[in-house]
């Protein structure tokens, strides 16, 4: 049989029917903008979020057709007494089963951390089109989530600007990126190097030691982006251009030594991809993630929008590159090492990185420990790591690294 890529959504009959999980943080409302800005083309029937149920109800309610089911991943919000009127599940069973939802054409995935692992797998093992914004399933399950897409012919469609915008480029390349986007076996010919920018955060022109000093206030102050704290503090530590080489691995099937990263203050290029012939492509763009999040949406339509913000060249002049600082950033190469060690390594990453996070955003440790304490945990997790690992394996990793990250404090 030949698959049409993207069939289920593109042959669906308007209004393309969605399941958005993680509707109150930062991309969630960005899509709602998104979906309300495009008319009737999109309708969300379901929609889940954290722990803000007065935010999750506050939603509903403004969507023009009422919702068939809501989910909290928070359990502690089954306790709330407040009759809303409204279906509504509790707990990571909850938002599986939206995820999976028969009345669901495409899933968004825009919950942070490895809360968005379990609906990513329901998702695809339901055979829903994916648009996902969460780094960790990628970066914690690479290999099982892009082998379950390649099996089920679905095509991952990222959110994140970078991997929009990797993407973007390879439309209408001869290695068929729609295959290669499913997760299809082997890489491409014709890349010679995907580039992947980075802003460099707030920190970028700091001295080491002012840096190792950050207080949160410092580090949620990013230049150009406006997103959610977790992923704030990433890029200020540039974890996260480090989680974004490993997603960008598993969703374009490019090896490590063929993935770099430049810093580009101004943010306007999102990535770029350098082909075998010597020639480079680059997205450009006001940062903006309605943009990459509308595309994810309408891919492989591309809908007037004018909402949007256009770039005026003349007006931006001049666009800035320079390498990163990998000693001041030892994140960015942490994440190297462990997307090269591959096993349990990744997994055991993203979990250290999400508690030092935390640890950091509570003030128990200095932004300049971060690093430390994923380093000590990676060191750690060499007489354990598991080969190949299945869900369990990395379920397994995921609450190791999660304790073994606090017991270093
Ligand atoms: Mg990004």
């Amino acid at each position: 049989m030949d698959f049409e890529p993207g069939a289920s959504v593109q042959n669906a009959e308007l209004p393309i029917r969605v399941a958005l999980l993680g509707s109150t943080g930062s991309i969630g409302r960005q899509t709602l903008d998104v979906i309300r800005q495009l008319g009737g083309r999109f309708r969300v029937v379901c929609m889940g979020a954290g722990r803000d149920r007065e935010l999750l109800l506050k939603q509903a309610a403004s969507l023009p057709e009422r919702p068939l089911l809501l989910a909290l991943a928070d359990e502690g919000a089954a306790s709330s007494s407040s009759d809303s009127g409204y279906a509504i599940l509790y707990g990571e069973a909850g938002m599986v089963e939206l995820a999976a939802h028969p009345e669901v054409d495409l899933v968004v995935v825009a919950t942070t951390g490895h809360a968005g692992f379990a609906p990513t797998l329901a998702a695809l093992e339901a055979g829903k089109e994916l648009a996902l914004a969460n780094k960790e399933a990628l970066v914690m399950a690479g290999e099982i989530v892009t082998g379950l897409a390649q099996r089920k012919g679905i095509r991952i469609r990222p959110i994140d600007s970078e991997h929009s915008a990797i993407w973007q480029c390879l439309v209408g390349e001869p290695d068929e990126p729609d295959n290669r986007m499913r997760g299809a076996s082997g890489s491409w010919p014709c890349i010679e190097e995907l580039v992947l920018t980075a802003s460099g955060g707030p920190f970028r022109t700091w001295d080491r030691e002012a840096t190792a000093r950050a207080t949160p206030q410092q580090a949620l102050n990013h230049p150009t982006w406006k997103m959610g704290a977790k992923v704030t503090i990433d890029s200020a530590s540039l974890m996260n251009k480090g989680l974004e080489v490993i997603e960008a691995h598993w969703l374009f099937g490019v090896p490590f030594d063929r993935i770099a990263v430049v810093i580009h203050p101004e943010s306007i290029i999102h990535s770029m991809v350098r082909f075998v012939d010597g020639s480079a492509k680059a997205q450009l763009g006001i940062p903006d993630m309605r943009v990459p999040i509308q595309y994810a949406l309408t891919h492989p339509q591309r809908y007037e929008n004018q909402v949007m913000p256009r770039a005026d060249w003349a007006a931006l002049g001049t666009l800035h590159f320079e390498a990163v600082d990998v000693e001041r950033f030892r994140c960015l190469s942490l994440a190297f090492e462990a997307g090269r060690a591959g096993a349990t390594y990744p997994t055991a990453m993203a979990a250290a990185d999400e508690i030092a996070v935390a640890l950091f955003l509570e003030g128990r440790i200095r932004f300049g420990d971060i690093a430390g304490i994923i380093e000590s945990v990676l060191n750690k997790h060499g007489s354990v790591a598991i080969a190949k690992p299945d869900i369990e394996a990395i379920k397994w990793a995921d609450s190791w690294a999660r304790q073994a990250a606090l017991e270093l404090l």
